[in-house]
């Protein structure tokens, strides 16, 4: 466990942890103290992995599976951590998934399914954990979305949607909740390199991102425990931190 740890004691779920960028985010919140729930839809070997490294390095971790698109499994993922560990304290909303395809050609289950996950359950998720923060007066909540809902992407219209609703919801929601004591914030990242964009042509993106490469999923895991961390981001609400090798300047 890290030495600087700052979430010991406090229950932390991420949702799509099982790989990408929700699993370095579940591994850097164990090694700052936090007990951690691996949420994942179809990757039950992947999600134990995860579990395992955590338990094995000292830390406190286990999985549920849920698809957090699901209005019922939602409620069941919440209701089943507050039984087991007694609070929530910090929750990541990272699953998401891509459709993509031009407009003209997209289909509508291909838009639904990006909009049903990636930004219905994003709200499902904040609604079934804010009950319990709001009684605690305390809790974080972090929605990982990206620099596409900030400037748009040809052949990503149900993504792009997705993603700038919930910076929406983000600030909607910060506002809310901000005189419970609950912050909520968002990080947008550019091109990480995970499952998500295997197989994308690199040349072409590499030539719009200053730094020059594409980020790591431990680079965007530094954000989210930065937007955990207390006392370091408690002044912090509504906002939207970018970690895209400076691709998007506003
Ligand atoms: P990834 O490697 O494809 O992993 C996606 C994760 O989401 C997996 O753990 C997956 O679980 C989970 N998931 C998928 N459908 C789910 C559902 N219905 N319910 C619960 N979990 C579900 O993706 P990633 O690149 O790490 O992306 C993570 C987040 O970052 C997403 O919101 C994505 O939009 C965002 N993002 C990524 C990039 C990038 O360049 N990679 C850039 C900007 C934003 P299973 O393994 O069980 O399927």
């Amino acid at each position: 466990m890290n030495s600087s740890a700052s979430l010991s004691g406090q229950t932390a779920i991420v949702t799509g942890a099982s790989r990408g960028i929700g699993r370095a985010i579940a591994i850097s919140l164990s090694e700052a103290g936090a007990e951690v729930v691996v949420n994942y839809a179809n990757s039950p070997e992947k999600a134990e992995e995860v579990v395992q490294i955590i338990n094995s390095s000292g830390g406190k971790s286990y999985a549920i599976q849920a698809n957090v698109a699901d209005e019922t499994a939602v409620e069941g993922l919440i209701k089943t951590v507050l039984e087991r560990s007694g609070h929530i304290d910090i929750l990541i909303n990272n699953a998401g998934i891509t459709r993509d395809g031009l407009l003209m050609r997209m289909k509508t289950e291909e838009w639904r399914a990006v909009i049903d996950l990636n930004l219905t359950g994003v709200f499902l998720c904040t609604r079934a954990v804010s009950r319990s923060m709001l009684k605690q007066r305390k809790g974080r909540i972090i929605n990982v979305t990206s620099v596409v809902g900030l400037m748009g992407n040809a052949g990503q219209a149900n993504y792009a949607a997705a993603k700038a609703g919930v910076i929406g919801l983000t600030k909607s929601s910060a506002k809310e909740f901000a005189s419970r004591g609950i912050t909520v914030n968002a990080v947008a990242p550019g091109f990480i390199t995970t499952d998500m964009t295997k197989g994308l042509e690199a040349d072409q993106i590499l030539s719009n991102i200053p730094l020059g490469t594409f980020g790591t999923p431990e680079q965007v895991a530094g954000a989210v425990l930065f937007l955990a961390s207390s006392p370091s981001s408690g002044y912090m609400t509504g906002q939207v931190l970018q970690v895209d090798g400076g691709m998007v300047m506003s």
